[in-house]
C-alpha cells in the first residue's frame, strides 16, 4: 500500500472587529489579490475564503455568514462566534488593531473567545501604523484569561504577533505559528480541484452573504446566486449574477419596495467584491423565478454542488 501523503491540514478562522484588517490580512497570506476560493454550498457551514497549499501544510481559511460584515450588530456577531465559526476550527487568528482604543465591545469579543474550546492566535495589526495601543490589547487578554486560569482551565493563547497585513511583516511567523499547531492529516482539497473552484462562485459566495443578511430567517434554501458573466476590463469589472428563487411572491420579496431592497443588497456586495479586485466593479444583479431549481442539473452544477 502507498503511504498517506502526511502534512499538516485544517480550518482556521479570521475573527475580530470592523477594519480591524481581516480581508487585508487575508488576500496578504493567499499572496494575490483574487485568491483561489470556494464555496461549497450546503456541503460546509462555512464558506472557504481561501486555501493556502504549502509543501508541508495546507490551511484552509473558512468564516460565516455575516462574519466579515458585521457593522453595528456586536450581539449577532458574538453569536456567530459561539454558534458557528468557532466549532469545527482548528485555530482562529484573533485580529485587532493596534492603533485603536480595545473599549468596551473587545473586551467582549476577548471574554467569548475565552469561553470556548478553540486556540487562538492573536495578530497585533497595523504595526507598520503605530503601536498605540498594543500594550492594551494584551493585557486586556492576559487579564481576562488569568481569571478562566484561576478556575484551573487551560490557556487558549498560543501566540502574540505584531504584524502588518499591509506590508507583510511577521506574516511569515505567523503562517509558522498556524502550521505548528495543526493537527497531522492529509488534505482537504486536492489542488487540482482548487483550480476547478472559480472566481465566481466567491462572488456569488458575497451576493449570498449579503441576502442571507439582510433576508435574516427568510429563505435561505430557496434561493441561489449563480454569477453568470465577470469581464475584467482594464478600470472596472463588470459582473452579471442571477439569483433563483422558487416562487413570484419570493422574487418581490428580493427586489423590494421600487427595488430598495436588492438595490442595498446590490451596493453591500459591490462594495465587498470591489475590495477583491482593487477596482470599480459594475453588478448587474437579476431575480429569476424557477420552479425547483434545486432539481435542475445544469444549475446546480454552475453553482457549484457536486451532481452525479
Ligand atoms: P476588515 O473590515 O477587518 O476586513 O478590514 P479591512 O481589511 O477592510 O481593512 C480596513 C482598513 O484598514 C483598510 O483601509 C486597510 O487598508 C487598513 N489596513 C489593514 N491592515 C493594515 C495594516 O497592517 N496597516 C495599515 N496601516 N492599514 C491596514
Ligand atoms: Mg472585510
Amino acid at each position: 500500500m502507498l503511504p498517506l501523503e502526511k502534512i499538516k491540514s485544517g480550518f482556521v478562522a479570521l475573527i475580530g472587529r470592523p477594519n480591524v484588517g481581516k480581508s487585508t490580512l487575508l488576500n496578504a497570506l493567499l499572496n494575490t489579490k483574487i485568491s483561489i476560493v470556494s464555496s461549497v454550498p450546503q456541503t460546509t457551514r462555512y464558506a472557504i475564503r481561501g486555501i493556502l497549499n504549502l509543501s508541508n501544510a495546507q490551511i484552509v481559511f473558512v468564516d460565516s455568514p455575516g462574519i466579515h460584515s458585521y457593522k453595528d450588530n456586536l450581539a449577532q456577531y458574538l453569536n456567530i462566534i459561539a454558534t458557528r465559526v468557532l466549532e469545527d476550527v482548528e485555530i482562529v487568528i484573533y485580529i485587532v488593531d493596534v492603533t485603536r482604543n480595545p473599549g468596551y465591545e473587545e473586551e467582549l469579543i476577548v471574554k467569548k473567545l475565552i469561553s470556548l474550546n478553540t486556540k487562538i492566535i492573536m495578530a497585533l495589526n497595523k504595526i507598520d501604523k503605530n503601536k498605540k495601543f498594543l500594550n492594551d490589547y494584551i493585557s486586556l487578554w492576559n487579564k481576562e484569561e488569568q481569571k478562566i486560569l484561576d478556575n484551573g482551565s487551560t490557556k487558549k493563547l498560543l501566540y502574540y504577533i505584531p504584524i502588518s497585513a499591509k506590508t507583510g511583516y511577521n506574516l511569515d511567523k505567523l503562517i509558522e505559528a498556524i502550521e505548528e499547531n495543526l493537527p497531522w492529516g492529509t488534505p482537504f482539497y486536492s489542488k487540482d480541484t482548487l483550480t476547478d473552484f472559480p472566481l465566481k462562485f466567491r462572488i456569488a459566495d458575497i451576493i449570498r452573504e449579503k441576502l442571507f443578511l439582510k433576508l435574516k430567517k427568510e429563505l435561505p434554501h430557496s434561493l441561489a446566486v449563480e454569477v453568470i458573466d465577470i469581464e475584467d476590463k482594464n478600470r472596472c469589472v463588470y459582473i452579471e449574477a442571477y439569483i433563483y428563487v422558487n416562487r413570484t411572491s419570493q422574487k418581490q420579496i428580493i427586489i423590494g419596495k421600487k427595488g430598495s431592497f436588492i438595490r442595498d443588497v446590490g451596493i453591500a456586495s459591490r462594495e465587498e467584491i470591489e475590495e477583491m479586485f482593487h477596482k470599480k466593479v459594475y453588478l448587474h444583479l437579476q431575480v429569476k423565478v424557477i420552479r425547483g431549481w434545486q432539481k435542475k442539473i445544469r444549475i446546480l452544477k454552475e453553482l457549484g454542488y457536486q451532481t452525479i
